[in-house]
């Protein structure tokens, strides 16, 4: 491709809204033109990526037997009811939906389970049909309370959707199993360095998922992993063992202590040096809706050095949301007011529950439910009954793994894929049934599994580039070779790089070529920076002697004179490494 030819056109300076690396690289080469929040055009060279994670998303999964087929984006709102996922999407405020001029309500899929599996449930009959596995590259649209990082959260996004049927449990766990391999396989192609890590499973929901991290450390997810034992998961699933609260020498009588002002575990410290954070609990009040529409308050202790994690709460609460109280439900709940919250005395119509961690906490610290007032050396059993326990808390660098001896360190990650086993959820509230050997009707095993394709190529930028620009792994990248011309006009100059760029297009290697006139060589090496392809060949003064200078994009610094035949050779070489 002649550079001259191609709709090539790059910002000076950066969007004032792009706040990682690959977002601000990207729209600045042109790869992205943002029309509204989360709505980008992708350019030619952006889709050119696209269109290569798509083909080893293809491949890879046409290599284990799945079929590629294409969903309607529209879907209408009665399949959403039949699987009882409407009012949770609509309650997260996740669906675009929308009244059809006959007044019935359609949703833009966000994803894809209820169509699968109406269509699967009219094609499978028998035993004899399963398994089978279906996959689909296809636009999806999530209404994102906070659309950014250019395509790492849009609003309108290319998702690779994949969902297997099986007979059995057993036999949907090596489907599973199969897909994880597929997953490893892709990513690792794609040129990526990432971790799998267990996850919790959203309001997809079933019996078990993982994700797949992209490692950088501008990513959304915090993950906790162990190097000794390899355990690795997102935050919002992990465990751990904490260390063990401070001792509690004395066995003083429960009394309640003036702390005015003290809102705060820190602000207690200060009032109580000899009491460690261990020994304080903090009372979090939640204003909850339950997945049956109801509503209520929650109050949950926590030790005062730990953290609570509301992914967990929401699940163990089966809620479909959940807000920090303000201050007026505060103020009923507790009759004090915010800072004050304690276990004794609340309100009757406030359910309290406690984190794990506050187990073994003996004599602590906590709110008198009364402005200005705490409670000082409580004991459960003696002065209140521990409530209902279970683990809602966040796991904090330094923990314990549960298994095996090891320390947890806290890293970030970019999801860009997630599987998920189903189990029946979808096919027991769908009617999804196949008859087994012995005409027995069973409700089939699904499961699903997702890529965000755009995502994928946002995070390769995010951990490939440099302070020039954008650094593609080969695999990947919009061409494989960069084809720079010194000087336009020049006859041997030309003469080279035309040998060069055709003989290379003809081995099947795509090359950008930059033969533009008027354009001084410090441009023209500035652009190849910023759009990062992976094989630099610079056609200049050496040309008569077919001589070239060739180097990576990766390591600038590196040029070599070698002969064009030479440059060829090893760019056909890297090309056909690279499974490009
Ligand atoms: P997140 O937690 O980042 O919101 P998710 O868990 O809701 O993502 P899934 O439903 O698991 O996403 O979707 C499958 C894949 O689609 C994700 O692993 C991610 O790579 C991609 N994806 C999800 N939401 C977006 C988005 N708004 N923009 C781009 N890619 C996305
Ligand atoms: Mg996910």
């Amino acid at each position: 491709m002649r550079l001259s030819r191609l709709l090539f056109v790059t910002l000076r300076d950066e969007p004032s809204d792009a706040e990682v690396r690959s977002h601000a690289l990207m729209a600045r080469a042109g790869f992205l033109h943002k029309l509204a929040a989360g709505i980008y055009v992708y350019g030619p060279m952006m889709w050119r990526v696209l269109r290569r994670v798509e083909n080893i998303v293809r491949e890879e999964h046409d290599r284990v037997g799945c079929q590629e087929l294409l969903m309607p984006a529209l879907q209408p709102r009665e399949l959403w009811e039949e699987s009882g996922r409407w009012d949770r999407y609509k309650s997260e405020g996740i669906l675009f939906n929308f009244r059809d001029r006959k007044g019935s309500e359609v949703c833009l899929g966000p994803t894809h389970e209820e169509v699968i599996t109406t269509f699967v449930k009219r094609q499978v009959q028998s035993y004899k049909q399963l398994p089978v596995t279906l996959y689909q590259i296809q636009t999806k649209f999530r209404d994102e309370i906070r659309p950014r990082f250019g395509l790492m959260r849009g609003r309108e996004f290319i998702m690779k959707d994949a969902y297997s049927f099986d007979v059995s449990e057993e036999a949907m766990a090596g489907s599973y199993a199969t897909m994880r391999e597929v997953y490893r396989n892709i990513f690792s192609r794609c040129g990526l360095g990432f971790t799998p890590v267990e996850a919790d499973s959203g309001a997809i929901g079933g019996c078990g998922s993982e994700e797949f991290m992209v490692d950088a450390e501008t990513g959304e997810d915090g993950i906790a992993v162990c190097r000794a034992t390899g355990y690795a998961a997102n935050l919002e699933k992990a465990v751990s063992k904490i260390p063990a609260a401070a001792e509690c020498a004395e066995d003083v009588a429960m009394h309640k202590e003036a702390t005015p002002d003290a809102r705060s575990c820190n602000a207690l410290l200060e009032l109580f040096p000899n009491l460690s954070l261990t020994r304080m609990l903090k009372t979090v009040l939640y204003s909850v809706t339950y997945a049956d529409g109801t509503e209520g308050v929650v109050a949950v202790l926590c030790r005062g050095d730990r953290e609570l994690n509301e992914t967990k709460l929401l699940n163990f609460l089966d809620a479909l949301q959940l807000d920090l109280a303000n201050e007026t439900t505060v103020k009923a709940a507790t009759g004090a007011e915010v800072g004050f919250a304690g276990p004794i005395g609340l309100a009757d119509n406030v359910r309290l529950i406690a984190d794990s961690s506050v187990n073994g906490v003996k004599g602590f610290l906590c709110g008198g439910n009364e402005t200005d007032m705490h409670y000082l050396d409580v004991h459960f059993g003696r002065d209140l009954e521990q409530p209902e326990t279970s683990d809602f808390g966040t796991v904090q660098a330094g923990d314990t793994v549960v298994e095996g001896e090891g320390e947890i360190e806290i890293t970030r990650g970019i999801e860009v894929g997630h599987i998920f086993q189903l189990g029946t959820k979808y096919s027991e509230a769908m009617q999804a049934n196949f008859s087994d050997e012995n005409q027995k009707t069973k409700p089939m095993w699904m499961g699903c599994y997702g890529i965000g394709v755009s995502r994928v190529a946002a995070s390769a930028i995010e951990q490939n580039h440099d302070d020039s620009g954008m650094i593609w792994p080969l695999p990947i990248a919009p061409y494989a070779v960069h084809l720079i011309q010194m000087k336009t006009g020049n006859e041997e100059q030309d003469a080279l790089a035309l040998e060069i760029h055709d003989q290379l297009e003809a081995a099947g290697v795509d090359v950008l070529w930059d033969e533009r006139k008027k354009v001084n060589p410090g441009v023209k090496f500035k652009d190849a920076d910023l759009v990062g392809i992976p094989i630099r060949i610079v056609v200049g003064r050496d040309a008569a002697d077919r001589g070239v200078e060739y180097s990576l994009r990766s390591n600038t610094e590196g040029k070599e004179g070698i002969t064009a035949d030479e440059a060829m050779k090893r760019a056909l070489e890297l090309v056909k490494e690279a499974g490009r």
